[in-house]
């Protein structure tokens, strides 16, 4: 049973899972089915694979049907109608004895996110059956240095993973523990190192690194005890040069595999070889690890990633759309980027989201689809608007001081602002005209009927202008 992961000399962008002696027919099956999946990829392009076929999991084969996985009743017929003639004669092709294919719906065990692309995808269940192929996850493509954005909040840790891809077991900067939220880029930059890694070997000795979550270390050592065979499990992972544990929190309170893991830990450093982290805490922040394991984690690099700001979530979407190939109006990806604030992987999804709308209904991506089709991504943030809070965004988008909201200057450039304020004081809330007023400098109710007809008029012969106010309320609304 072999688990690392062979990045060769070659320079070739494949992973070699080594096959195992006592490869078992799940083991053929799963690769079968990643060869599917690479083929379904191939044939219907990466937006609508992402948007429809990532979703989808393998069960196993029964008879002469194979058996899939859908997280939704919608996914499961949708993906059925449009795509179960095409995974059926894929699925033919690779192995003659698989007739039909069975949509069904449930969540693959242990995993609510979709396996990503690269990834072999994981049998369900079945814990106590025999081991069966447990693949190490492999590398995704998409993960690289290229693409990975650098902002503020990730330059750091950025300089490090680089560092470490370049001259790897550097005093210093091993372990590299690499920590932050959800959706923040570790594994993205932990792909990356191990690509990197696999570029600079080209030509030189392969570099074999083994790369998985802790869940997935856990998994194969609790497999190990039991098949008596942890004297290979132990073998096989001091024999790698680079060793990658993804979201070690996974190990809180899991005694026994910490104990395992900070032995292999400790044995690999030992041998110079480089150690690579990802968790949600900082060292000194994941209780429930062991002290000792603690304190040899925060020996090296500890390097965090921090929440998103505006700016590298706009350049994040203006470069995935890029790379997608699609347009996308800067208006949308400041709208994206204002109102999905939580973590990466939600920016890119509503960006996939949009894109495949766009091609699959051929229309264009403007304001009003963006908001029609993440109506509920944008929902989930929805809440009661006040008055200051139109004020405040409106003095931004005209980088005037929010005194002047309520200052009787008359200018255009500021009385302009001002009315657009009371304009949407009126739209979005339930304020009278008297109330908005007064928080206005005391102005008059007849003041902000004046402003309301004179922004209606304006929007009907400005369609800049209108496009301007539209956003304001949309960046406010949701
Ligand atoms: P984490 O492991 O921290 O939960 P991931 O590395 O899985 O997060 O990132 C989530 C998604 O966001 C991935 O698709 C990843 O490519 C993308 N992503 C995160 N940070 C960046 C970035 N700085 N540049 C480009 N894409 C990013
Ligand atoms: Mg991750």
């Amino acid at each position: 049973m072999a688990i690392n992961l062979e990045i060769n000399s070659s320079g070739k962008r494949g992973v070699t899972l080594h096959a195992s002696p006592a490869q078992n027919t799940e083991a053929r099956l799963v690769e079968q089915w990643a060869r599917v999946r690479a083929r379904l990829l191939a044939e219907v392009g990466e937006v609508e694979y992402r948007t429809w076929l990532k979703q989808v999991n393998f069960a196993g084969v029964a008879g002469d049907e194979a058996v899939v996985m859908l997280p939704t009743r919608f996914l499961r017929d949708w993906v059925n109608k449009e795509y179960g003639e095409l995974i059926a004669a894929f699925w033919q092709q690779e192995n003659a004895s698989v007739r039909r294919v069975e949509f069904r719906t449930g969540a693959p065990a242990a995993r609510p996110a979709a396996p990503d692309l690269a990834e072999p995808p994981q049998a369900t269940g079945q814990l106590g059956a025999p081991p069966r192929q447990e693949a190490v996850a492999a590398l995704d493509q998409r993960f690289t240095f290229e693409t990975f954005v650098v902002g503020k909040p990730n330059e750091f840790a950025y300089a490090c993973a680089r560092r470490v891809a370049e001259a790897p077991a550097m005093a210093g900067f091993n372990p590299l523990f690499l920590y932050g939220g959800v959706g923040l880029g570790k594994t993205h930059l932990m792909h990356a190192i191990a690509w990197e890694l696999c570029a600079n070997a080209r030509g030189g000795r392969p570099v074999s690194v083994a790369y998985m979550s802790a869940e997935k270390f856990m998994y194969r050592f609790i497999n190990a005890l039991r098949s008596q065979s942890t004297l290979e499990f132990k073998n096989e992972l001091r024999s790698v040069d680079v060793l990658m544990i993804d979201d070690l929190q996974f190990l809180i309170g899991k005694d026994n595999t910490q104990e395992e893991f900070f032995h292999t830990f400790n044995a690999l450093v030992d041998a110079g070889k480089q150690i690579v982290i990802s968790a949600d805490k900082s060292p000194s922040d994941l209780s429930g690890l062991e002290d000792r394991l603690r304190t040899r984690l925060g020996c090296g690099m500890v390097a965090d990633l921090h929440a998103t700001t505006f700016e590298l979530r706009y350049s994040i979407l203006e470069a995935k759309a890029l790379r997608a190939g699609v347009d996308v109006p800067s208006k949308v990806l400041e709208f994206l980027a204002r109102k999905i604030t939580s973590n990466n992987r939600e920016l890119e999804g509503a960006l996939n989201r949009l894109v495949a709308h766009a091609n699959l209904f051929n229309r264009q991506i403007t304001l009003d689809t963006a908001h029609e089709v993440l109506h509920d991504v944008l929902k989930a943030h929805d809440r009661k608007i006040s008055i200051q809070e139109i004020q405040k965004r409106v003095c931004e988008h005209y980088s005037i001081r929010i005194a002047e909201m309520s200052s009787a200057r008359r200018a255009r450039n500021i009385a302009r602002p001002r009315q657009v304020a009371m304009f949407l004081a009126k739209q979005l809330t339930s304020k009278s005209l008297p109330d908005i007023g007064r928080h206005f400098g005391d102005r008059d109710h007849t003041t902000v009927m004046h402003a309301v007809s004179r922004i209606n008029e304006l929007i009907g012969q400005d369609a800049a202008f209108a496009e301007d106010v539209e956003l304001l309320k949309r960046l406010l609304e949701n």
